[in-house]
């Protein structure tokens, strides 16, 4: 079917709920990744309607509107980049929100994955260092 887009206004052909031609969502994509992955600067115009937005507090649209428009084009972008950097943090000592954890943090998340309650496994962590200790002393 012909659809008019929303961001450009170009006809073009879709059989899909997509409101936006593939040359804008191509341009916005990249321009967007460019941008996450520090290949240029943020932008002070508008990526979706290109206006400028030197007072707007928006990272990369000028309204709620453009806004909107940015978040459905680059959502399949985000849950791949999400993905992937879930997996490079997957590591135990790291939170899903990419901070840090504590000490303690940390030790309850290894006694877990050990299947071990946190105070079996500070005991078992003593008798660990009580042992290396010993060896080293012989
Ligand atoms: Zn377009
Ligand atoms: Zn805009």
């Amino acid at each position: 079917m012909i659809k008019t887009c929303e961001i450009c206004g170009n006809e073009f052909e879709i059989n899909s709920k997509q409101k936006y031609c593939p040359v804008c969502k191509e341009r916005v994509v990249t321009e967007y990744e460019k941008i996450l992955t520090r290949q240029r600067k943020k932008s002070t115009e508008c990526l979706i309607c290109g206006a400028s937005m030197e007072n707007s507090h928006s990272m990369h649209a000028c309204s709620p509107k453009c806004q909107k428009i940015l978040n459905a084009l680059t959502a399949e972008f985000r849950k791949k980049r999400y993905a992937d950097r879930r997996a490079k943090k997957s590591m135990p000592h790291y939170r899903k929100n990419g901070k840090k954890m504590s000490r303690l943090g940390r030790h309850i998340e290894e006694a877990r994955a050990m299947g071990m309650q946190y105070g079996e496994y500070m005991g078992w962590r003593y008798m660990q260092k009580k042992q290396e200790n010993q060896t080293m002393a012989d």
